[in-house]
């Protein structure tokens, strides 16, 4: 639980360092545009000067180069580990960081019941990925407020997913009952960088890296949300019955039945 915790901290400053680099390539990009316009009023009467902007220019766009350089290599995706895991108990055993994370005020409640709920993903990532649910869920409660973690499964119909078959998922949803999204938030969480929250605070990289990480995984992700009341994000994994053996069938070997 400690290090999941400096993790959610590490989790935390990351996002002020790429909130910082998104302000230092600003100022690298007025640096270039404000050397080209000086340059263009100069050029025909003061080539030399002209010739001087143009290179502060340059300088300025080399040191944006180096910069994103820095950031693609700092974020390179991590290659994905998965294995079987039982989403219910991955949950249950969070509770604790969960309740820590979350602080007092706001109540955690998780439902995952009895079912083996297994699915086929990296554990880290996951268990990233419900963190940062949970973070961005506190966030919108400002201190107070029910946040809910339930797991069930659900069948997603063919045209929902883009196949030709339906498909088995086990559902993960992360509710709480904090401020909510206009219609023109909701439309772009995915984006990259897009957050509204203050500078140092948001990085805007939560849901798209989830997005990401779930595409890696097969799954889906769906949000509803109403202004004033609240949010619900709801994450699909395929449901991974290959290895499911149920504590009553352990001594038989025989694959257990889906609930
Ligand atoms: P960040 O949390 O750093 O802003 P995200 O990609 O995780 O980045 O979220 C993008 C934006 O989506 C947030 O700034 C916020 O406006 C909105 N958002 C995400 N989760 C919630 C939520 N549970 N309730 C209300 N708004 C949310």
């Amino acid at each position: 639980t400690e290090t999941k915790l400096r993790q959610v901290q590490k989790m935390e400053a990351v996002g002020q360092l790429t909130g910082g680099i998104a302000h230092d390539f600003n100022n690298m990009l007025a640096v270039v545009l404000g050397g080209l316009e000086l340059a263009k009023r100069n050029v025909s009467t003061d080539p030399a000067t002209a010739t001087r902007y143009i290179d502060n220019a340059t300088e300025g766009a080399n040191r944006a180069a180096a910069l994103t350089r820095r950031l693609l290599a700092f974020s390179r995706a991590e290659a994905l580990l998965p294995e079987a895991i039982d989403a219910g108990a991955l949950i249950a055993g969070m509770t604790e960081l969960l309740d820590r994370t979350i602080g007092d005020a706001i109540t955690v409640e998780t439902r995952t019941g009895d079912t083996d709920w297994r699915i086929w993903a990296d554990r880290h990532q996951l268990e990233n990925a419900l963190l940062n649910l949970a973070v961005n869920a506190r966030d919108a409660m400002e201190g107070r407020g029910t946040l809910t973690i339930a797991v069930d499964g659900a069948t997603l119909a063919a045209e929902e997913i883009g196949r030709c078959a339906a498909g088995d998922y086990v559902r993960i949803a992360v509710s709480d009952t904090g401020c909510g999204m206009t219609p023109d938030v909701l439309e772009r969480v995915f984006e990259p960088f897009f957050t509204t929250k203050p500078v140092g605070k948001g990085t805007g990289l939560g849901l798209s890296q989830i997005f990401g990480f779930l595409r890696q995984s097969d799954g889906e992700i769906a949000i509803a949300s109403t202004p004033g009341e609240g949010t619900t994000v709801t994450v699909y994994l395929p449901r991974h019955v290959g290895e499911a053996v149920a504590a009553a069938d352990r001594e038989t070997g025989e694959p257990a039945a889906l609930p």
